[in-house]
């Protein structure tokens, strides 16, 4: 099966090279696009529309999808692991089946209507582990998102969530690809670290860890394992698998810079996520451009703004052009394609209803990118071939019910806050 769309306006998403014509785009994990002479007469007509490949988040949060308008907590957080403390934990906490199924479905249709058709979650429910991811990626091929779970495995609530965190990563990867998760090295003991590395050996897999978010990361790792985060990870292999994800990377010194950059891992920067807790900001220096992907941390789920805000915040940091800063948003295609991940084939589309008041040309797409574009322009989407999301509206689900039940799972959940 394919899809047919007349009178498209194509923009290459690596060389942004313009392309009118008629595409065919083809169903499938590895599915292909290519012009045609002519469609049959159930083509789409795309007058006037843009299309360009969709985009991927390279670090989400599902679970902390229905904490929008969430009850404050009791006592004011003074620092990050207050932050983690009193917000996030009192919440993951709290998590059952029936939110987390909700939460992952409202973010699967939040990542298709930005034009999002592949997330990276890291997943946290640590009195719901059994089954959580698996009702994560049923939801999310669902609504027709592709993905990569892990779940956050930690020591912070005893050793039975941590027993659980294992079974559930190793049940998990032996249905579907995934990867190992781990919440940061300062929950994470050596005996949980070398088994989450055994598991991602076992399933060739990689880490999805939070690293140096905030000093005290850094301060916890020096008092208890007399070293920095990067030598601990090091040691454990972490760094020599290319599919693991290190999530913000803040607080390193050049020692560690110069480890990763000549490591095989990479680096998911959040921006906003890292300006809301207050704990510096990401620097690529010594040689960590290379590495760097782009997620929303669960703050959201529209890449064009995550990219937005980390060119706006870092262009007078990284000395970056802007087509670097392209790269960023750009760079989880390869991760996805060199490690033999499927689900992000040139098939991904979005269609954009964009009317600029200026052209948009090949040399100028980039500054409609960072200077006009809203995921507001996002009208229909693609992914793997098939349509999800047409004309604002998701295809395969309907919008009203995904909202009314994550609104009755926020109500349950809120009242278990306070
Ligand atoms: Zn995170």
């Amino acid at each position: 099966m394919s899809i047919f769309l007349n009178n498209v306006t194509y923009i290459d998403w690596q060389n942004h090279e313009i392309t009118t014509g008629n595409l065919r785009v083809d169903t499938g994990n590895n599915g292909m696009i290519e012009f045609v002479d002519s469609c049959p007469d159930e083509a789409i007509d795309c007058q006037g529309k843009l299309i360009t490949k969709s985009f991927v988040c390279a670090h989400h949060h599902a679970y902390s999808a229905l904490a929008r308008g969430m009850p404050l907590p009791q006592k004011t957080p003074q620092n990050f692991v207050q932050i983690l403390e009193y917000i996030w934990w009192n919440l993951d906490k709290k998590l059952d089946q029936e939110m987390i199924r909700a939460s992952a479905l409202v973010t699967a249709l939040s990542c298709l209507k930005n034009g999002v058709t592949f997330v990276i979650d890291h997943h946290a429910s640590p009195f719901a582990i059994e089954n959580s991811l698996e009702i994560i990626a049923e939801a999310f091929d669902e609504v027709g998102i592709s993905h990569l779970l892990c779940y956050e495995m930690s020591g912070r609530d005893g050793e039975d969530c941590q027993q659980k965190g294992l079974q559930e990563t190793e049940r998990y990867l032996q249905n579907r690809p995934g990867l190992v998760g781990l919440h940061a090295s300062f929950t994470v003991s050596d005996d949980l670290m070398k088994s989450a590395v055994d598991l991602a050996e076992k399933y060739d897999s990689g880490i999805h860890i939070h690293v140096a978010e905030d000093l005290a990361d850094q301060e916890a790792c020096k008092k208890e394992h007399h070293c920095r985060v990067i030598q601990r990870l090091d040691k454990f292999g972490i760094l020599n698998f290319p599919k693991t994800i290190l999530g913000h990377c803040i607080h390193l010194d050049q020692n560690e810079r110069s480890v990763l950059s000549g490591s095989e891992a990479w680096i998911a920067v959040n921006t906003e996520s890292n300006l809301n807790n207050n704990v510096g900001l990401f620097s690529n220096r010594g040689g960590l451009e290379e590495r760097v992907l782009l997620g929303t941390d669960g703050m959201h789920s529209d890449m064009l703004r995550s990219t937005q805000f980390n060119y706006l915040c870092h262009k007078d940091h990284d000395g970056l052009s802007v087509p670097d800063f392209y790269l960023r948003l750009r760079r989880a295609h390869k991760y996805l394609k060199t490690n033999n991940f499927s689900g992000d084939s040139d098939n991904n589309l979005i269609i954009l209803n964009y009317n600029s008041p200026t052209p948009v040309t090949t040399n100028n797409w980039l500054g409609h990118i960072f200077y006009g574009l809203t995921s507001d322009s996002v009208e229909s989407v693609i992914a793997n071939g098939e349509w999800v999301v047409k004309d604002r509206q998701p295809v395969r689900t309907n919008e009203d019910e995904i909202l009314a039940f994550a609104k009755e799972q926020a109500i349950r959940l809120w009242e278990k806050l306070i």
